[in-house]
């Protein structure tokens, strides 16, 4: 798929040919002090050849606890509530002290983030006195770290001499009103972002835009998720039908799998839109799971760059990606899901098992990550993140409490302590072989599957484990991929392997994969 170009209306901010790239900057990335004058030194550099649009998150763990002191509110512990503001306060309030030198500039900011951390005192205050925490008034707590870290980011770049404005993002993405996993309406977004950035742009400044928030059409403040700044930039990305989109972050690029989990992993340094979709979705924090959704259908080619390594040229995803002869591209895991398990001889007679099962997974908006149904219908597994599983069983079992009454269910039970293990690579599709291989791989240190999804047109396949296996697992598979080599590293098409295969595991269950 080439790059369609779309006419940017009313692009006469450019100056000449210069490109517009999007930068997005994770919590790590500004960090403290010392991580905000690097973004900024990365800012002027770029800023000299491109027209930019910035994306900030909160600094660092800020966001969880903005979380902890809305459930402290919620939960009446008042004093606690400001203890954490209280540190809240003082980290920003150093971060500022340090990275600004001028002391108009710093009490301007200052008196800026005192007006936040008041609305924060007075959204919790609330929420003590009510013993409620919506949804809403959590999205507005949770929010106050972006409305802060882009003051800051903002402010650092003019003591360097870039022309900067900080502006939130609620001014610019419109949203459904699904507080705390919302998603954007482009066609007005693209609106806003034209009427309020071009203008922003064309004066030579650059935007520096709270990541992770937005707000509906009647201006009520929402979330896009847990680490959505990554969706934020791909969503003004492609409002803007920017040239490029780089999210900047603590590592090189996507890896073969999660360094933290695999330590051999390596960067990769291009791989496909669909590819990268399927890493996100499935685990690979360092992208959201909805951050290529935007950008898919003009084409806006990605990158992932690390912000303390900036001479690296990082990960570039793209439409198609580049063959890189490897049979599997790179893996990822979901650490926290739990199988739920609908079954029982009596249940071959009950209408649409699975029907039924969705229909309650959808109510309560959880991801259904994997599916799986026996052929004779005897069981129906779900595998749902864990956070949610304890109100997806309390549903299911009174969807089917008829049912389990004539004991034609026999029982709705819970594993919350698996993990979902997926293989993505761009030739897997079709391509029996290299399953198992995986499984052959995994029977080598005796890790048992529980369940797996394989659909026919994939170029992914993802299989549950008990949790205490998941690392090893993933260890197993990346070596029998050569994962961790330099260069080329597998060039095994197809076939069981160069090893003897010393179980032969086949899945217990036909199935069908959630997405
Ligand atoms: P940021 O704060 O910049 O948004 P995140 O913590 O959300 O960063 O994402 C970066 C982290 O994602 C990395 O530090 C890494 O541990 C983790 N990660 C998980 N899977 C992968 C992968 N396949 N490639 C790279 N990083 C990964
Ligand atoms: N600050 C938000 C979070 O921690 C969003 C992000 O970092 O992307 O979830
Ligand atoms: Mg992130």
């Amino acid at each position: 798929m080439s790059r369609k170009s779309i006419a940017r209306p009313d692009a006469g901010y450019s100056q000449g040919e210069r490109p517009l790239r999007v930068f997005k900057f994770g919590g790590t990335s500004v960090g403290d002090a010392s991580c905000i004058l690097k973004v900024a030194d990365i800012i002027r550099a770029a800023a000299s050849e491109s027209d930019l649009v910035v994306v900030v998150s909160a600094m660092a763990g800020v966001t969880n606890q903005l979380v902890d002191a809305a459930v402290l509110a919620e939960n009446g512990n008042e004093k606690a509530v400001t203890d954490v503001l209280k540190l809240l306060r003082q980290q920003h309030d150093l971060a500022l002290q340090t990275t600004i030198q001028s002391s108009d500039e710093k009490s301007r900011i200052a008196c800026k983030m005192n007006e936040l951390f008041e609305e924060g005192d007075r959204l919790c205050k609330g929420t003590t006195l009510l013993r409620e925490l919506t949804p809403r008034v959590r999205d507005s707590i949770s929010s106050l770290g972006e409305r802060l870290s882009v003051l800051l980011v903002a402010a650092a770049l003019r003591e360097h001499g870039v022309t900067a404005e900080a502006i939130e993002a609620s001014e610019l993405v419109v949203t459904d009103s699904s507080h705390g996993a919302a998603d954007p309406w482009l066609d007005l977004t693209r609106g806003r972002c034209h009427d309020r950035l071009l203008p922003v742009l064309k004066r030579g400044a650059v935007p520096v835009i709270t990541g992770f928030i937005g707000a509906t059409a009647e201006g009520v403040l929402t979330t896009l998720g847990r680490g959505g700044s990554d969706y934020s930039a791909t969503i003004l990305g492609a409002a803007l039908d920017a040239d490029e989109v780089v999210i900047w972050t603590d590592v090189d690029g996507l890896l073969t799998a999660d360094p933290r989990l695999v330590h051999e992993a390596r960067t990769i340094s291009e791989v496909s839109y669909r590819e990268a979709m399927e890493l996100a979705y499935f685990g690979a924090k360092v992208l959201h799971p909805k951050t290529l959704r935007p950008v898919l259908q003009r084409g806006i080619p990605l990158r992932i760059r690390n912000t303390f390594f900036p001479e690296n040229p990082g990960t570039k995803i793209t439409p198609e990606g580049t063959p890189n002869g490897s049979t599997v591209t790179a893996l990822t895991a979901v650490s926290d899901a739990a199988l739920i398990t609908v079954g029982g001889p009596g249940i071959a007679g009950v209408p649409d098992v699975l029907g039924r099962a969705l229909a309650i997974t959808r109510e309560l908006r959880a991801d259904v990550l994997l599916v799986s149904q026996s052929s004779s219908q005897n069981e129906t597994c779900l595998v749902v993140p864990s956070s949610l599983a304890r109100q997806t069983v309390e549903e299911l079992r009174r969807e089917f409490a008829q049912d389990l009454a004539y004991e034609k269910v026999e029982h709705i039970a819970i594993d919350a302590t698996v993990s979902i293990v997926t293989v993505v690579g761009q030739k897997i599709r079709g391509m029996s072989g290299v399953v198992g291989r995986a499984f052959c791989a995994l029977g080598r240190v005796n890790i048992d599957t529980i369940a797996t999804a394989h659909g026919a047109s994939e170029c992914k396949f993802s299989f549950v484990v008990p949790k205490k296996d998941m690392q090893a697992a993933l260890a197993a598979i990346h070596a029998e991929f050569g994962l961790g080599a330099p260069t080329s590293p597998d060039v095994t098409e197809a076939g069981f392997g160069r090893r003897p295969c010393a179980v032969s595991q086949a899945s217990p269950i036909c199935s069908v994969s959630a997405d």
